[in-house]
């Protein structure tokens, strides 16, 4: 893939406000936060989207989430977060690394705004997905 702004601040080539870092994640600040204590937390392995990522950073990711979460709240004085990660443009991805957003939701409404539109899962198709969804992961 081609380069990014977070291969960037991986080499050191631009400066960021780094939280937390180990062998395969770095986590800091969003330079565009949502709200205080928006924070990205980024694989090391540079590929654009999650579908993409390896076992290894993908357990790497998980495992340091909740923990970073719990310090960003504990930082900020939020008590609600979303976690955010988008893949493709067309899904709002502007960076091509993966990534996920921890955004703290506060109560005047700052944080994430999200706009929800549910269908109804019909179960016909629902039992035909799910078939085709489990099928690919056999
Ligand atoms: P996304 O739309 O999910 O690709 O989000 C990319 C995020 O990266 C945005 O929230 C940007 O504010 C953030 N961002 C872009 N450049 C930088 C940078 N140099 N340092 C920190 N965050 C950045």
């Amino acid at each position: 893939m081609s380069d990014t702004i977070f291969g960037k601040i991986l080499r050191g080539e631009i400066p960021c406000h780094r939280v937390y870092e180990d062998d395969l994640v770095l986590a800091f600040l969003d330079i565009f936060p949502l709200s205080k204590g928006h924070t990205l937390v980024i694989p090391k392995r540079a590929v654009a989207t999650l579908d993409q990522l390896d076992d290894d950073s993908a357990a790497a990711l998980g495992r340091v989430l909740p923990r970073i979460a719990r310090a960003v709240l504990a930082a900020s004085g939020a008590r609600n977060f979303n976690v955010l990660q988008n893949n493709g443009e067309g899904a709002h991805q502007a960076v091509h690394h993966v990534h996920f957003h921890i955004i703290p939701k506060f109560d005047d409404g700052r944080g994430l705004g999200i706009k929800w539109q549910p269908g109804k899962l019909d179960n016909a198709e629902g039992a035909t997905l799910a078939a085709a969804i489990a099928g690919r992961l056999a």
